[in-house]
């Protein structure tokens, strides 16, 4: 089966990576948060409105967030800031995520990650990327309606580079830039740093800049502007 309706169940029975498979199943955190907790320990399906026009692509489920909770963007600090923002610009219903049953929903946005299993260190090898692409070229392809993709870091942004050269022979993508944008096939991507603790707490990434980008893309959405530069 290929389709749409069965790719959340395809994506959880997933374990063609076996480094990633051994980690989600096995790694703890440091904090008290795993005390007496189960965990969810499977690869994290993307979560949202897939008749939106906006994807929003993370790196991959953290140790604390999706791979303890069971849904992407939940339960830790990266999750906090994200979706308070995405809150605040109108995408989600509340601004906090921090369980599977909190009652988050996403208005007109879906969000993912370029790799679905939590990796080592938060960093997933180029054969594990390779491996997981099929599932973001499904959810891409899913969103019927999809017109922008907000890439959260350097490495997002680089699974989609590589998706839409290997799919569609795309070339000439600009290099990575914080609040930059690219055209491709009918999509808008948007660059933004990755909403991590590290970027938040060094000022890299700042609240206001980020709601900002997401007010722009809001402004983009309902512009009705298709995008010419395609690559
Ligand atoms: S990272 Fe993706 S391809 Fe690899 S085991 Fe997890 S879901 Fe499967």
């Amino acid at each position: 089966m290929t389709g749409c309706d069965d790719l959340r169940e395809r994506v959880i029975a997933c374990r063609r990576c076996p480094r990633l498979v051994n980690y989600r199943e096995h790694v703890r955190i440091r904090s008290g948060k795993d005390s007496g907790e189960i965990f969810w320990r499977k690869p994290v399906p993307g979560y949202g409105d897939l008749s939106g026009k906006l994807m929003i692509l993370g790196l991959a489920p953290a140790a604390s967030g999706g791979n303890r909770t069971g849904r992407v963007f939940t339960g830790d600090r990266s999750a906090q800031f994200l979706v308070s923002a995405l809150y605040e610009a109108g995408f989600a219903s509340q601004p906090f995520s921090v369980s599977s049953d909190d009652g988050l929903h996403y208005s007109g946005a879906y969000v993912t990650a370029a790799v679905k299993c939590a990796p080592p260190d938060n960093k997933p090898l180029r054969d594990e990327l390779h491996n997981c692409t099929e599932y973001l070229s499904q959810e891409i392809t899913c969103m019927s309606n999809v017109s922008a993709i907000l890439a959260l870091g350097q490495f997002a942004y680089g699974a989609l580079v590589s998706l839409y050269r290997e799919e569609y022979g795309s070339s000439k993508f600009p290099g990575f830039e914080n609040g930059g944008h690219v055209d491709v096939h009918g999509v808008r991507i948007f660059m933004s740093y990755h909403p991590s603790p590290r970027n938040v707490n060094t000022g890299k990434l700042r609240r206001e800049a980020f709601v900002g980008l997401l007010y722009e893309i809001r402004h983009y959405l309902s512009s009705n502007r298709s995008t010419t530069n395609n690559l």
